[in-house]
């Protein structure tokens, strides 16, 4: 192997987001990837029918819509389309009852009733100033806003939301804005829970939470072309296991702390080694991936026009629910999250079949199979749902682990999103991305802003590593050059097309 600038170790978005922020400065980069194919939490993969995608790990794709790094990336001068839903996610309740996050947020209060006013004062000026508190929310967090108004308009609203004084009183809209709390998996209130559902809440209003037309791989496909554009080397189907067997100046790992400490063994000085070993990871997610003949039934046919769907039910049981699973306790009725991709992107129906994506929120490490769960979680809102079902895989939380190391029990965050670990992820320190080892650094979902598909982590990590060791300050333009906004295994696909991918 020659030697490169720079090694990163996993070809998740934030170790593409590193690896190209390194190239785009100018240095040889070479990404090592354990499974054969790349993306990480991008991948996935026609399971059944080979006409049909499956997204594995992630499908819609909020942050990637509105983080720094991809807005100045611009996935859609690459031929990435970011499809959205009219309503971004619904939350299906008993008797038919159902609400719903249009992506007009008029027409969201409008449907919220007595709700609706409080609604718009918590959404709107979030609205209005969403760059900045997108920023301020996935930032280092070392740094301060360029907008002002974000701090101060979140703190009061978290504050709020901790104590549970929220001013919603109809359960619709509670529901719905406990729903995208519950993406935290974790414990509900909380003050994270609360910053990820004013940040998504509010996000279904501005940028949507659309789905890459042919799925998440859309995304990992458009930071390859633009590594390789800039000289980049992938290397797939190999495990690194000793940061040894790498030959570069500096190592990038889109690993977990526990990544770290398997790859440095000794080398690590004992009180950060110490640290790294306190890092606390969170519940487990437990997929299913359906193969079903039609649209899901749902009770209320609207939910079935939804991009997302949570089917979790009345704010008490899904809070007492996350609270139990994030006790380790498997809970009775847990929170599930619902994808149909083809209401969005209906290229993802072929023949009449389609994919259906789900997962629960489980204990950490879960065994189970969650196959009969899932099925008779949304059988609740959506009878005659397993008659749809052609085929299904489970995937529990313990099993993700073999998939992608860093799904620790389950743990789809790389780490549990708990207060201190907002801030001080991996360990306290005022550079989190650093580690004690020369030229080693840590850029994934384990450091901050923690977890979904921003690439943030990746980016700021680059770019602290680029000012350290390679002393280049100024951050590298990241735009489509004439060689990358016109991929071909993108922009040649035609858009009705399944989206089976060409890899
Ligand atoms: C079921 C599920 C649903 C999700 N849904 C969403 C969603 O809808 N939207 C969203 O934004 N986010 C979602 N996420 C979360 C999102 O996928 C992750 O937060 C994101 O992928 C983290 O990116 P990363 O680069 O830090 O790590 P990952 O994407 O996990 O990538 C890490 C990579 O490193 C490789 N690796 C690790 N160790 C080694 C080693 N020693 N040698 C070689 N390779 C190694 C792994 O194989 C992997 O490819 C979901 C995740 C899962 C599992």
């Amino acid at each position: 192997m020659t030697r490169a600038d720079v090694a990163v170790v996993g070809s998740g978005p934030n170790g593409l987001a590193a690896a190209v922020t390194m190239a785009r400065a100018g240095l040889t980069v070479h990404v090592h990837e354990q499974a054969a194919t790349v993306g990480g939490g991008l991948r996935g993969a026609a399971l059944f029918d080979s006409a049909i995608w499956h997204d594995t790990c992630a499908a819609v794709h909020p942050m990637a819509a509105a983080s720094a790094f991809f807005r100045e990336f611009d996935l859609a001068a690459r031929g990435v389309a970011l499809l959205r839903a009219p309503i971004a996610y619904a939350h299906p309740l008993d008797r038919g009852a159902a609400a719903f996050a249009y992506h007009d947020l008029t027409r969201t209060c409008d449907r919220l009733g007595p709700d609706g006013g409080r609604w718009r004062r918590l959404m709107a000026p979030l609205v209005r100033h969403s760059t900045g508190v997108t920023d301020f929310l996935l930032s280092g967090q070392r740094s301060l806003p360029h907008d002002l108004a974000a701090p101060l308009l979140l703190g009061p609203r978290l504050l709020g939301h901790l104590l549970g004084s929220d001013g919603l009183r109809t359960e619709a809209a509670r529901a719905l804005l406990t729903g995208v709390a519950a993406h935290a998996v974790g414990r509900l209130p909380s003050l994270p829970a609360g910053a990820i559902a004013l940040l998504l809440g509010h996000l279904a209003h501005a940028t949507g939470w659309p789905l890459p037309r042919g799925g998440s791989v859309r995304i990992a496909e458009a930071l390859v072309d633009d590594l390789r554009a800039h000289g980049g080397i992938v290397h797939t189907g190999r495990r690194i296991t000793d940061l040894a067997e790498l030959d570069a100046q500096v190592i990038m790992l889109d690993t977990t702390p526990h990544g770290l400490l398997a790859l440095a063994g000794d080398r690590l000085p004992p009180r950060y080694r110490r640290a790294l070993e306190r890092f606390r990871y969170g519940p487990g997610a437990a997929k299913v991936d359906f193969l079903v003949s039609g649209p899901i039934p749902w009770a209320n046919p609207e939910v079935g026009q939804a991009g997302t769907v949570h089917v979790g039910g009345a704010r008490a049981g899904m809070v007492a629910a996350e609270n139990a699973t994030a006790r380790g306790e498997a809970a009775k009725e847990p929170f599930v999250l619902v994808v149909d991709p083809a209401v969005t992107d209906p290229g993802r129906a072929v023949g009449g079949r389609r994919p259906v994506w789900a997962y629960a929120h489980v204990p950490n490490g879960d065994t189970r199979d969650p196959v009969p769960l899932v099925t008779r979680r949304i059988e609740r809102y959506a009878p005659g749902f397993a008659d749809t079902v052609i085929a299904a895989r489970g995937v529990s939380a313990a099993e993700y682990e073999t998939y992608n190391p860093n799904y620790r029990g389950g743990d789809i965050g790389a780490g549990a999103v708990t207060l201190t670990q907002a801030v001080f992820r991996p360990v306290p320190a005022w550079n989190p991305y650093r580690t004690p080892l020369a030229g080693v650094y840590l850029c994934s979902a384990s450091t901050p802003p923690g977890p979904s598909v921003h690439g943030l982590c990746g980016h700021l990590a680059a770019r602290a590593a680029l000012r350290r060791e390679f002393h280049l300050a100024a951050a590298p333009p990241l735009g489509p050059t004439d060689e990358t906004s016109s991929p071909s295994t993108i922009m040649g696909r035609d858009p009705g097309d399944s989206g089976s991918p060409s890899r």
